[in-house]
């Protein structure tokens, strides 16, 4: 079935969120050099953009991938890392995680938990999209793009069945 798009967000608002970000992590992490982890493979335009605006040092760059459990639009209970990193990685070093969007909470809380094993010397969520609407379990956001209302988005790295990362702004899709 073919599906329409709504523009939700234009890409220079989106260049905008970023560079506020941008600037919010490098006023906090001034003589740091932290390491960024990014969640595949939603999160990987915006980390790839935000890096490029940064001015604070990174230390390192990872991913990890989750897997949760259920169909595309609905979120099941659990997520379990399904690709971590070696053992160390993220030792003693101020983390960042950085996701695409936080829904019912549960797959930024698993990979908070994830990160947190490794003993970190600091941990911090950035988020590209918050919606608190569906929210299941509490989670404690350090840095935002934009808060948004209920509704299935693609772009700008998000999908729907693995299409539309490619577009450069965030769609509401509808059938
Ligand atoms: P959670 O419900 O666990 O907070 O979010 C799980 C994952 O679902 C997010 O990492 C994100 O990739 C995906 N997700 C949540 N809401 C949307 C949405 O509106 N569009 C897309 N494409 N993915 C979403
Ligand atoms: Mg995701």
């Amino acid at each position: 079935m073919e599906k329409k798009l709504r523009c939700l967000i234009p890409q220079e608002e989106i260049a905008t969120m970023v560079r506020r970000v941008a600037q919010e992590l490098d006023q906090d992490y001034k003589d740091r050099s932290p390491v960024l982890v990014g969640i595949l493979k939603g999160a990987f335009v915006y980390l790839a953009d935000l890096i490029r605006h940064l001015k604070t040092p990174i230390r390192n760059i990872e991913f990890i991938r989750l897997s949760s459990y259920g169909v595309s639009t609905i979120s099941s209970g659990r997520a379990v890392v399904v690709t971590g990193l070696p053992k160390g990685t993220v030792t003693g070093q101020d983390v960042i995680l950085i996701e695409d969007i936080v829904d019912t909470g549960i797959t930024t809380t698993a990979a908070l938990r994830y990160l947190r094993r490794d003993k970190p010397a600091s941990l911090r969520l950035c988020t590209l999209l918050d919606k608190p609407s569906r929210r299941r379990v509490p989670v404690s956001i350090d840095y935002v793009g934009k808060t948004v209302p209920e509704g299935f988005v693609v772009g700008y790295g998000t999908d729907f069945d693995q299409r539309y990362r490619q577009l450069p702004a965030i769609y509401t899709l509808r059938e």
